[in-house]
């Protein structure tokens, strides 16, 4: 198995002296929770959670603030090294791509002058990016736009979407020619936009000309799993042995497809978010099966007690249901009740939830699957070793986000390894089509 898979970072930690019995966070996040928080790829130090984090730069405008020492190298939270940043072992093999998160400008008529050639490839080098995309302005059909501030659609013409593309292209020209002359350390990655099977391929044909040997293809995600192939077979003849990188797009049962077409590399957050999608998809099991997790909010929310003191429920009696709720998924883990009673006293706290959407009728049937087939015991990784049923509990970041990584680790170590077994086809992989 060749092919790299990249997760692309959402500042996304958790606090891992967490005390679930009381819903606490360690005195050590209270203090400093980036020094104290860990990635997954902390928490997963046996086996890889994946081959690599995807970094936008964007990040500094939405979230991270940017700065220089005292030499004038630029710094996140102080420190010099995207690596270090993300805490990244020195002898890892994860490496740390860079891009601009062109989807933050997309509404814009230009990429905004801080991602500029020059300012891109100065900071992937002072950061020390192991790759790095050139800008790139993207080629999309379908804007989202606010006219009025409600949120609308407005469809870019092909013309619109051709300058963007030749943005693009002028952007790669300018970057690669800086990474070259400048001798920048980190691996130049071209950005390919397109709107056709052709436009992409004359795309890649010019970003190889210029000099690049991994290309970059953006804007994929409007394109059905069809399209998304015509648009590869047009691109895979002019590779050769270059690499090709997919922007967040994961089509699963189409990975072995994808990888005879030359694609080497892609990024996802599909398995990671699942974990609290309203569905019944959340928790994935060693064996490529999907399992609802089970809610219990917190009785604190807003909302929910709202909604019961108009039904005449007290504050404290809506505690007493979510705690033996909670209590009873512990006592049940432990072999000390039987599933049904567990799982009478979940639903007698889950029927004062309001729910808005659809799709949340069978929940007891669901929940029952869940508990009587305990995946979570039998996963290895070391979450569910360590933390049990917590990891499969709907509750607060910090079993929501684990559940999280929990299905990226078996995703990249159980279904990534077995897709290449002929005719394997875990319904985990045609769930996310
Ligand atoms: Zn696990």
């Amino acid at each position: 198995m060749t092919m790299k898979f990249f997760l692309p970072d959402w500042e996304d930690r958790v606090d891992p002296n967490f005390e679930f019995v009381n819903d606490e966070f360690s005195p050590g996040h209270v203090n400093n929770s980036y020094k104290n928080d860990v990635y997954a790829h902390q928490i997963y130090s046996k086996k890889p959670v994946y081959d690599g984090i995807l970094f936008s730069l964007s990040n500094f405008e939405s979230k991270l603030k940017l700065g220089t020492n005292g030499n004038g190298m630029r710094t996140i939270r102080g420190i010099s090294s995207v690596k270090e940043y993300l805490k990244i072992p020195k002898y890892s093999r994860i490496k740390i791509m860079g891009d601009c998160g062109a989807f933050s400008y997309v509404t814009e008529y230009e990429p905004p002058p801080e991602y500029s050639p020059e300012k891109t490839a100065s900071l992937y080098s002072s950061l020390k990016f192991d790759f790095g995309v050139s800008p790139d302005h993207m080629a999309i059909k379908f804007l989202q736009v606010k006219e009025n501030g409600k949120r609308t659609y407005k469809e870019l013409p092909e013309s619109e979407r051709e300058r963007r593309r030749q943005i693009t292209l002028r952007n790669s020209e300018e970057f690669i020619s800086i990474v070259k002359e400048k001798k920048l350390k980190f691996r130049p990655i071209g950005a390919a936009q397109g709107y056709s099977p052709e436009t992409y391929a004359d795309s890649v044909e010019k970003l190889i000309s210029q000099g690049y040997d991994y290309v970059a293809l953006g804007s994929l995600v409007q394109y059905n799993n069809g399209e998304l192939l015509k648009i590869l077979r047009s691109v895979q003849p002019l590779l050769e042995d270059r690499d090709l990188h997919l922007f967040g797009v994961l089509r699963p049962s189409y990975i072995n497809e994808f990888e005879k077409l030359g694609v080497t590399s892609f990024d996802s957050a599909s398995f990671f978010r699942k974990a609290w999608l309203r569905s019944g998809q959340n928790y994935l099991s060693s064996d490529g099966k999907w399992y609802s997790a089970i809610r219990i909010p917190f009785s604190s929310n807003r909302n929910l007690l709202k909604a019961t003191s108009e039904l005449g429920i007290s504050q404290s009696s809506l505690e007493t249901l979510e705690k033996r709720a909670y209590e009873s998924l512990i006592s049940y883990s432990r072999g000390e009740i039987d599933v049904d009673e567990a799982l009478a006293n979940v639903m007698e706290y889950d029927k004062l939830l309001t729910r808005s959407s659809k799709g949340e009728e069978n929940l007891e049937h669901r929940y029952r699957r869940t508990l009587e087939s305990r995946p979570w015991e039998k996963c290895g990784c070391e979450i569910c070793q360590k933390n049990g049923i917590e990891v499969i509990i709907f509750r607060g970041a910090n079993r929501n986000k684990r559940r999280g990584f929990h299905n990226t680790w078996v995703f990249k170590n159980q279904l990534m390894p077995a897709r290449l077994q002929a005719e394997l086809k875990p319904d985990a992989l045609s769930a996310l089509e």
